[in-house]
């Protein structure tokens, strides 16, 4: 096994420029779930180094907001180039505290890497407006302007890029930001933010803080008058609480929630095509995705044919730690998820499925077993709830029609995956209720694209050209005609 990650990963907060420690003096733990071993002690940030953090971000707004659009889209462009050399030490920082196998950890380095090319390039390209009223009486002009000190929040299952589709476009846009990672992967967010700091993004204009217990420290910051922008990555549960804090304030919010992807096999799917991109759905970051496949509705005349298939991939996964760079699942991000993954599978057999592979905890680690479900039916509660580990669903179904019904059956509306002839398929994609929909493909995200959810999954698009746009104001000038 090979180690790049040196004895001394960053495990500071970062404010006004600086690398400090809480004012409190107190860590807390991060830990390698693939072992159980404490490979750092972190800084917890108090309220007061949050406030710090906010002002910081206050001061430098107004010259970082009135830079050249290139001069924004440089200091992008040399953080894009530093990742891109340092793509392994980046993917094994993500290995040793999310448990990411070493092929998802690298494929994350290189999407996370990617937002920073993106919007180096969106930044000289923010559209205006000019035009005359309908009446003729004035030109109308519409600008675009930073909002102002933006926070960011991000969920621990893809650490690096749910951070950088929050920062480059925030700071493509002229923003200022503070970063809150999860508490179980901070290391990722402080070497990102390390990276900005050589590709010589200015002083107060990104900051790091860890608070613990995080929600009072962010209820805060959302409610300084400072803080004109939320964007969140994480579960709909706890996006619902931040909403209402930002309605307090009246700060503007972007949402990326939680997920319960369906997954349409069409009649005259073919498997050969479907298999590898069905599993590819499911087993992309060991399940632990918000585009994660949650529900397979597989046409009765594929079924047999496809639980056999399935089965036999998922029974030749490689479970083990990410330093393995052969192993293909990785850890859950600790014990607690991983225990949540096997109650609900427990769960579904109580309720009548049965388990074809896998179905256990694996002995040492936070690892689950690839596992596959059979006769599992719509309304069960594993197609209730995000399964979030490496568990496949499968339900038999006979009409499209009825399928098309059960996937639209949720609260959420993120991502949904269609396989079968195209032009069906299309059909189908435009009937579901999702922000995304993935037809014949087991992996959508692209920096180019917008990614977003509709229904609970979320409010606004990250990425695409739409991306930069969450963190701009448009500003309406009349002038005379
Ligand atoms: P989570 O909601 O528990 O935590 C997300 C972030 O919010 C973390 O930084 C956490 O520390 C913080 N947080 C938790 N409680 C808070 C509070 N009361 N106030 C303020 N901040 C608080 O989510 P998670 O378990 O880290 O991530 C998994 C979830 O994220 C899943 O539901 C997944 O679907 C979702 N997710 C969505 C997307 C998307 O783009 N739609 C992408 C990745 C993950």
């Amino acid at each position: 096994m090979t180690t790049l990650l040196t004895d001394t990963p960053i495990t500071r907060l970062f404010i006004d420029g600086e690398w400090r420690d809480g004012r409190g003096g107190g860590t807390f733990p991060v830990i390698d779930p693939a072992t159980g071993e404490i490979i750092a002690d972190f800084a917890i940030a108090t309220e007061n180094d949050c406030d710090d953090a906010v002002r910081a971000a206050e001061a430098a707004f107004p010259r970082w907001s009135q830079t050249a659009p290139r001069e924004r889209a440089d200091i992008l462009m040399a953080a894009f180039e530093i990742l891109r050399a340092e793509k392994e030490l980046f993917a094994e920082i993500m290995v040793r505290e999310n448990g990411k196998s070493w092929p998802d950890a690298i494929a994350e380095a290189g999407y996370a890497t990617e937002f920073f090319r993106w919007f180096a390039e969106e930044a000289v390209r923010v559209p205006g407006d000019f035009r005359l009223s309908p009446a003729g009486d004035k030109r109308i002009v519409v600008a675009r302007q930073p909002m102002g000190v933006a926070l960011l929040i991000t969920p621990w299952n893809f650490p690096a890029a749910m951070a950088t589709r929050k920062l480059a476009p925030a700071l493509a846009a002229g923003c200022t930001t503070i970063l809150k990672p999860a508490r179980e992967t901070p290391l990722t967010a402080a070497y990102v933010v390390d990276v900005l700091r050589r590709a010589g993004v200015p002083t107060g204009v990104v900051n790091l803080v860890t608070p613990v217990p995080t929600g009072p420290a962010v209820a805060r910051m959302i409610a300084h008058p400072a803080v004109r922008k939320l964007s969140f990555t994480g579960s709909t549960e706890v996006g619902r609480v931040l909403l209402r804090e930002c309605a307090d304030s009246i700060v503007s919010a972007s949402m990326e929630l939680g997920g319960n992807a369906p997954v349409i096999v069409l009649p005259d799917a073919d498997l050969d095509d479907t298999i590898p991109a069905a599993l590819a759905a499911k087993m992309r970051n060991g399940g632990s995705a918000c585009t994660a496949a949650n529900r397979f509705y597989v046409h009765s005349s594929l079924h047999d044919e496809f639980v056999d298939r399935m089965a036999a991939e998922l029974s030749a996964v490689r479970t083990g730690s990410g330093l393995d760079r052969d192993n293909t699942l990785g850890a859950l991000v600790s014990l607690a998820e991983r225990d949540k993954v096997a109650s609900l599978v427990d769960v579904a057999v109580a309720e009548g499925a049965r388990v074809v592979v896998g179905g256990a905890r694996m002995p040492d680690g936070a690892f689950y077993a690839a596992t596959l479900l059979d006769g599992v039916r719509h309304g069960d509660s594993i197609t209730r709830q995000e399964i979030f580990g490496p568990v496949t669903a499968v339900i038999s179904y006979d009409d499209v029609e009825d399928a098309i019904r059960m996937a639209n059956d949720t609260e959420f509306g993120l991502v949904g995956y269609v396989f079968g002839p195209e032009r069906e398929a299309l059909r189908v994609a435009l009937r579901l209720e999702t922000g995304m929909v993935a037809v014949n493909r087991g992996v959508l995200s692209d920096p180019a694209a917008p990614f977003g959810g509709s229904k609970q999954s979320g409010l606004g698009r990250e990425g695409s050209s739409e991306g930069i746009l969450e963190y701009l104001e448009e500003k309406y000038i009349a002038l005379d005609a």
